[in-house]
């Protein structure tokens, strides 16, 4: 593989697929001045391939462009043309499948925030606090599909939410019942998503195979590894997705049902003692805590909360004993950051420390 865009200080030559979308964008702004990789490919599709960045994406951020990134040209996703050994997909599903596929199949390791590859068993999904660990799958993932690469994904932004609030609690307790109702933020349906008035003022209880991704998704993020397979939490999930008119930001209301019957101080304690793996901590995109607790009686919420952490710490509060079950709370967390790019910049730095890239 040649790589003519590598940096010479050392980074990694980093490309984003997508990189026109709202995900893609994220991308680009948390890639823009990484002291591990540097940004140096731009692509999407054929409709934007060969024009200048600033002039094929509409610009979702606050901060301006960056500059080097406005002046580069949209190539194609093509593993022909793009070089970059690490490549981050913001790619619609329509065309993710084949696409990370080529690029695994032509040595590179994608980090992937499509649906295709999550749910299948060799492929990782992956919450570099929550279950590192999965990255072994990557072992059998180039056995049987004989790829010199691989591709790593991250879950769908509201699994990413409820699962990084789970996740203390199911090591410490073991969850057996979950009912979820999701308020998920238009942002999450990409740009320009949602009609507006579709939207303004109402409130839309449905959106598509999200029940069913947030249900398989957390179960196999729960899961545990055994003879190199994961084995998927026994966590009985109902899940209810609801489109709600807020820009950016995922709200999930849980009760959950234990193993044992547990007392929300003794949840709420774990949850506040939580720092997530020790493999995950002080990488340049990890949030100093991944999960705060507020103590406020009416929070988290997204206008005030989605920031936290630079976006990448989900916030939880009003943990109290539930009727149905043991213990009910409220999570939210940023859909674009946590939930997808920062969430694939935080994995592939993760690939860095556990030794799993060529080393440089
Ligand atoms: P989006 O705003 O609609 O962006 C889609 C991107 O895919 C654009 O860059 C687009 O390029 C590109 N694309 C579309 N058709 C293509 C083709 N035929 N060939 C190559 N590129 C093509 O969507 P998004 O919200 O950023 O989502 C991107 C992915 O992340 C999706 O798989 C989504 O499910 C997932 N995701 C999104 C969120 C979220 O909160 N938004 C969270 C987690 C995961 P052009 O501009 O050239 O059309």
């Amino acid at each position: 593989m040649t790589t003519p865009t590598q940096p010479p200080d050392g980074r990694r030559s980093v490309a984003v697929l997508g990189a026109t979308g709202a995900v893609g964008q994220a991308f680009v702004r948390l890639l823009a001045n990484h002291p591990w990789f540097e940004l140096a490919e731009v692509a999407a599709s054929e409709r934007s391939a060969g024009r200048r960045y600033a002039e094929a994406a509409r610009w979702l951020g606050s901060e301006p462009m960056p500059a080097r990134v406005a002046a580069m040209t949209v190539l194609p996703c093509d593993p022909a043309v793009v070089q970059s050994e690490l490549v981050f997909s913001a790619l619609d599903s329509s065309v993710a499948g084949e696409a990370e596929a080529a690029f695994a199949k032509a040595g590179r390791f994608v980090l992937s925030n499509a649906k295709n590859y999550r749910m299948e068993p060799d492929v990782p999904l992956v919450i570099a606090e929550v279950n590192p660990d999965h990255l072994a799958l990557l072992d059998a993932q180039r056995e049987c599909r004989g790829w010199s690469g691989g591709i790593v994904t991250n879950g769908n932004c509201s699994a990413i939410v409820t699962v990084s609030a789970l996740a203390p609690l199911h090591a410490r307790f073991g969850i057996r019942q979950l009912f979820v109702a999701t308020m998920q933020a238009v942002s999450g349906a990409g740009y320009p998503g949602v009609p507006s008035l579709d939207i303004l003022g109402n409130v839309i209880p449905y959106i598509k195979d999200e029940e069913d991704k947030l249900e398989t998704e957390a179960r196999k993020m729960l899961g545990a590894i055994e003879n190199g397979a994961v084995q998927d939490a026994p966590i009985n999930v109902s899940a209810h997705t609801n489109r709600v008119p807020v820009e950016h930001g995922h709200t999930v209301c849980l009760s959950i049902g234990f193993e044992d019957r547990v007392r929300p101080a003794d949840a709420l304690q774990t949850l506040r003692e939580w720092r997530g793996a020790e493999i995950a901590r002080g990488l340049p995109t990890s949030p100093e805590r991944p999960l705060l607790v507020s103590e406020e009686p009416d929070r988290p919420q997204p206008r005030r909360d989605v920031s936290a952490g630079r976006g990448m710490s989900v916030t939880v509060g009003r943990v109290r004993g539930d009727s149905l079950f043991d213990v009910k709370l409220v999570a939210m967390g940023d859909n674009i950051v946590r939930g997808a790019a920062g969430a694939s910049v935080l994995n592939a730095e993760l690939l860095v420390r556990a030794g799993r890239l060529a080393a440089r």
